[in-house]
């Protein structure tokens, strides 16, 4: 998992560091290690490895985590690892021309 990557700078993944009560669930869910733990707290270490899924906001208690999910194609590649298959999102009007 760690060698795909999404597009670089365009990730939506944002981290508020005063809601962080530091208790490290996101470095657990997340499968790419976007994460890092600093000084009793977490921190976006890769945020360019994020591929939306958005666990880490899901099981982020406080709410310090934002993340807009299944962007772009995200979420086909994602889909196609779970079911099978070529990743698509349906952005071209055929396969080769889709983004994913
Ligand atoms: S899950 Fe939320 S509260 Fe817990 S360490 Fe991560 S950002 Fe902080
Ligand atoms: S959205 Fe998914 S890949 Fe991105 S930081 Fe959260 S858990 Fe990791």
């Amino acid at each position: 998992m760690l060698s795909l990557r999404y597009l670089p700078n365009v990730a939506t993944l944002e981290l508020d560091a005063k809601k962080c009560n530091g208790c490290k669930m996101c470095l657990f869910v997340c499968p790419h290690e976007v994460f890092a733990y600093e000084h009793k707290r977490a921190v976006i270490a890769d945020k360019d490895a994020c591929m939306e899924c958005s666990a880490c906001a899901v099981n982020c208690e406080p709410g310090a985590i934002t993340v807009q999910k299944g962007v772009g194609c995200a979420e086909a590649v994602i889909n196609s690892m779970i079911n099978g298959g070529d990743p698509t999102c349906d952005c071209g009007e055929d396969n080769n021309s889709c983004c994913c």
